[in-house]
């Protein structure tokens, strides 16, 4: 069957459902590789989805600033919440600012499939290719050619293959000659070299941290897993590390110099859970005595718990990375409508652009600003 659009957007996740849902018109079809859509939204934030954050900064995004900003300001937080509120769904604060829906993902999903044409969606479908023609576009997929005018990627990144991830959205990018940056499992745990594995048989515990990653400090809780470090301080830290070093502060909240004559033992006074306390004064070679005890070399030890840097042997890879780090180069997207500057009609929208958020409801929200902004485009 040969099929022909005026709007094609290929991908029905966060960016492609939020663009259809705010298109003032009929003419578009949205296609996903997925036999629903929203995959990920339904399965993010424990099922619970963190759609947005009540702080919201270009600087909680690893991006060009300016880019962001001019994106943001569109469409922001409040914007988000107000358009979502109207149509009855009333986000709930949980921690540190963020937003989540109330009892279940599937009710932002069902909000967004109420606004959208279902004669329009087509499902299960594959995109392989994106060519230019004459008239527009040829799309190649797995149910034939699509012809379109305007072609919308909304293909997102490279985690969670098994919710349909492909690179199909670089791809197209490149061959059309647009620049994708370096792209990396971000949002996502270390896996621990030799000398660290006395993390593993901690798994399961979680501990407040100070992390530095180059220039940056990231504060937050630190899970001990299985293969090495997870939890929020680390996923965020996971968008600054390329390769190297980082450093933990595993006691912030310790001043090593009050509790030197302590009558307490060592393992008591250093704010850790007290198995993560041993396992460390083990590794570090200090007995567990009162700490008016211990000798000069040994607080010299212990003080490493306040940097202890080490370089991790890598992330836990795309299978449980949340995002993708880099992608489309933005310098080429016009950011008042997110078309190509090198293709005409050709437009990218969420986590396929070089646009990375920190944890807390960023990436949604950089999906639903990017979608709005090139609806916005599209409907005048
Ligand atoms: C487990 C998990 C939890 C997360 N939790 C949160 C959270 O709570 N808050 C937050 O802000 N962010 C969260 N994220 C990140 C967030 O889900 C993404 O940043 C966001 O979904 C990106 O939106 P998008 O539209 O760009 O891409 P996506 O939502 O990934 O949508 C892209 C769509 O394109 C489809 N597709 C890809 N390739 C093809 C192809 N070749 N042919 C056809 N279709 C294709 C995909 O199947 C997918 O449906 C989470 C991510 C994961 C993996």
């Amino acid at each position: 069957m040969k099929r022909e659009t005026e709007i094609l957007i290929l991908g029905a996740g966060a960016s492609g459902l939020m663009l259809t849902a705010l298109l003032e018109r009929d003419d578009y079809l949205i296609v996903d590789n997925n036999p629903k859509v929203g995959s990920k939204i339904l399965v993010s934030g424990g099922g619970k989805c963190n759609i947005t954050n009540g702080n919201l900064k270009a600087k909680n995004y690893v991006a060009e600033q300016r880019f962001v900003r001019n994106v943001l300001k569109r469409f922001d937080n409040y914007d988000l919440l107000e358009w979502l509120q109207r149509r009855g769904l009333k986000p709930i604060v949980r921690k540190n600012h963020q937003y989540f829906c109330e009892n279940s993902a599937k009710e932002l999903v069902n909000l967004l499939k109420k606004e959208i044409n279902p004669k329009n969606i087509l499902l299960n479908c594959e995109v392989k290719e994106v060519k230019k023609i004459e008239r527009g576009f040829e799309v190649v997929t797995s149910r034939g050619a699509i012809f379109a005018k305007k072609v919308v990627l909304a293909t997102g990144g490279l985690s969670f293959p098994k919710l349909g991830a492909t690179s199909i959205g670089y791809e197209v990018a490149k061959s059309f000659g647009h620049k994708v940056s370096t792209l990396s499992a971000g949002l996502v745990g270390f896996t621990v070299q030799p000398e660290e594995f006395f993390f593993k048989s901690l798994s399961g515990i979680s501990t407040e941290v100070k992390i530095r990653v180059g220039e940056k400090e990231i504060d937050g809780s630190l899970l001990f897993t299985h293969k090495g470090v997870s939890g929020p301080a680390v996923l965020n830290a996971s968008l600054y590390w390329q390769k190297g070093k980082i450093a933990i502060d595993f006691i912030p909240s310790v001043n090593l110099e009050a509790v030197k004559s302590s009558k307490k033992n060592i393992s008591r006074v250093l704010g850790l859970p007290n198995r993560v306390a041993k396992a460390f004064l083990e590794n570090l070679d200090v007995e567990d005595r009162a700490c008016r005890e211990l000798s000069r070399d040994e607080w010299k030890k212990i003080d490493r718990l306040k940097s202890y840097s080490f370089a991790p042997a890598g992330t836990f890879g795309y299978s449980k990375a949340e995002v993708t780090k880099g992608g489309v180069v933005v310098d080429e997207i016009d950011a008042s409508d997110m078309m190509s500057k090198k293709v005409k009609n050709l437009y990218f929208i969420g986590e396929v652009l070089d646009v990375t958020g920190e944890l807390g409801g960023y990436n949604f929200q950089w999906a639903f600003s990017s979608a709005y902004v090139c609806a916005k485009g599209l409907n005048r």
